[in-house]
């Protein structure tokens, strides 16, 4: 089951929601697969840094180097939907340093900035 939804996610190219994971993995699967066990599964990949949730879209992606703990930023096209993912350290680095200073306990910071991508800005 796990290896059937990750599969599924690592196929999307852009971020999918539970509802979307559950109807591929029913469809490959020829029954049908609850969204409510694939959210809890992919919560589960998003705790091992297999996956990333994408907050601003409520949806998951597979994490492109799920190997190193990156805050990953991503540039969201509104048009299309893709999510575009771009680390910079230092960048969000700064933005724990600034909730430090504040005696925050950052657990991560969300970047994500929403927009147009190249292609349908083109
Ligand atoms: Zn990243
Ligand atoms: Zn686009």
């Amino acid at each position: 089951m796990r290896a059937a939804i990750f599969d599924a996610l690592a196929r999307e190219d852009k971020p999918a929601s539970a509802y979307d994971i559950a109807d591929s993995v029913s469809r490959a699967r020829g029954k049908r697969v609850a969204p409510n066990s694939v959210y809890r599964i992919l919560d589960l990949f998003v705790s091992s840094n297999l996956a990333t949730r994408v907050e601003s879209a409520n949806a998951y992606i597979a994490n492109a180097h799920p190997g190193c703990l990156h805050d990953c930023i991503f540039l969201v096209c509104k048009t299309c939907g893709e999510a575009k993912h771009v680390d910079d350290d230092a960048l969000t680095g700064n933005v724990r340093k600034r909730a430090a200073n504040e005696g925050f306990v950052a657990d991560r910071p969300v970047i994500e900035v929403l927009g147009t991508c190249a292609r349908c800005a083109a």
